[in-house]
């Protein structure tokens, strides 16, 4: 069993992609934290992810993150020293009310004057060219971005890790924390298997358990989990390779996965749990929906299905800063988007943690948002 040190200059809590890439970046710039995790690495959500990589949201901050994200995802291999296995096969939302289709139109302005000029408002035929085994006659219209695709979760997350581990972190699993220690109103450090280890900088990247992490520092995170189902078809080949494909009003989704589809949908029902089992009933009613949008999938077998948690928060925005508790951290609440967004908050984070400053303002995720009435929701949720 690795010998847990007695201080650390700041300790991150789960080593999911996001505690994986805040390692990595800390270490990166000269500092050694470190990591625990309670079961395996990347085990948590991050194994149970589609894996998806987009820069189209509704909210600038989340566009910014989006673009930085790809690009160092880009540069994975020369900078991290191991795959992304990033596949840019495109982001393709389509949309069948006149609502939400002036919702794309405000989202490509503002992603247009943000700089991300790739991508396009589409028309049906567009729509019918790109997937044309797709259903367009009550469309309105979509939208496509050719440089969004899809990455993959274990190989980043391990990337990550390693590469935090040869820059001087130490990153141990099999290793619960189970208590956060505060004198008054700042962290002091933490207890974990047993141990005590001082610091004066503990940063919560629990994931769906950011909530229960936080209680342990007396401090309230409105995080819910929420469990999200994927199944994958066996062998089921369209023609031309589809770009991930999302119907913004039931929110189905497909993209390629190996030599079948994986399909996704969320269900609007769900109540909050850590239920992960697979609810085979929900299968059904995503059917129907999936071969209204996609015939052709009347004739797909599913080979599996999995269910993970989603971690909500209550604008859909992560919650990225300090608490209220000084030098106690939250970088968790990424509601469905901590895969993608995994790489750049990591490293703003660990540029304001080391005093660099964050080249983007990360104000939006502000953990007092809620406090102050000041969240604004985004509105690409899947
Ligand atoms: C079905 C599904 C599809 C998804 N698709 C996408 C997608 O296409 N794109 C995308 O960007 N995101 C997607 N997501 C969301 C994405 O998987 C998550 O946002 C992301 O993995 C969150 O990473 P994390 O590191 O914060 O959490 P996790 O991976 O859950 O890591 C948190 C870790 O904290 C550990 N932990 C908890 N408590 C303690 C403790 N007390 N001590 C030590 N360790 C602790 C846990 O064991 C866990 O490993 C999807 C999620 C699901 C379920």
């Amino acid at each position: 069993m690795t010998e847990l040190p007695p201080t650390a200059e700041c300790v991150i809590i789960g080593g999911g992609v996001v505690g994986g890439s805040l390692a990595y970046h800390l270490a990166r710039a000269g500092m050694r934290p470190l990591l625990l995790e309670r079961g395996e690495f990347g085990a948590g959500s991050t194994s149970r992810g589609a894996g998806g990589v987009r820069q189209q949201f509704s909210t600038e901050i989340n566009v910014r993150i989006g673009m930085l994200s790809r690009r160092l995802l880009e540069h994975f291999e020369e900078e991290v020293g191991a795959t992304a296995d990033l596949r840019e096969i495109g982001y393709l939302f389509v949309a069948s009310d006149a609502m939400q289709m002036e919702q794309f139109e405000r989202n490509v302005a503002m992603q247009h004057r943000v700089g991300l000029s790739e991508v396009r408002l589409l028309g049906r035929d567009d729509i019918a060219e790109l997937v044309p085994q797709l259903t367009v006659d009550d469309l309105h219209g979509g939208t496509f971005c050719p440089t969004d695709g899809l990455a993959g979760p274990n190989e980043v997350t391990a990337g990550y890790v390693n590469a935090a581990r040869r820059h001087g972190a130490q990153v141990v699993d099999g290793t619960c924390v189970e208590a956060i220690e505060r004198d008054g109103d700042a962290v002091t450090g933490v207890v974990a298997a047993g141990c005590r280890i001082a610091s004066p900088m503990v940063v919560n990247c629990a994931g769906p358990y950011a909530a229960a992490v936080a209680a342990m520092a007396a401090v309230e995170v409105p995080v819910k989990p929420f469990r999200r189902h994927l199944f994958l078809t066996e062998s089921f080949a369209l023609e031309r390779e589809p770009p991930m494909t999302v119907d913004m009003r039931t929110s189905f989704y497909f993209h390629p996965e190996g030599d079948g589809l994986m399909l996704g949908m969320s269900d609007p029902a769900e109540p909050s749990s850590f239920d992960t089992n697979v609810d085979w009933g929900f299968l059904e009613h995503l059917v129907e929906h999936a071969t209204h949008r996609l015939p052709v999938l009347e004739r797909a077998r599913i080979r599996t299905g999995w269910a993970g948690l989603y971690e909500v928060s209550p604008d859909h925005q992560a919650i990225v800063g300090e608490s209220e508790v000084a030098g106690f951290w939250l970088c968790c609440g990424f509601s469905g988007h901590g895969f993608m967004q995994a790489p750049a908050v990591g490293r703003l984070l660990a540029a304001e943690l080391t005093g660099a400053g964050s080249e983007i303002d990360l104000t939006s995720f502000a953990p007092d948002r809620f406090a102050r009435g000041a969240g604004s929701p985004e509105a690409a949720v899947i």
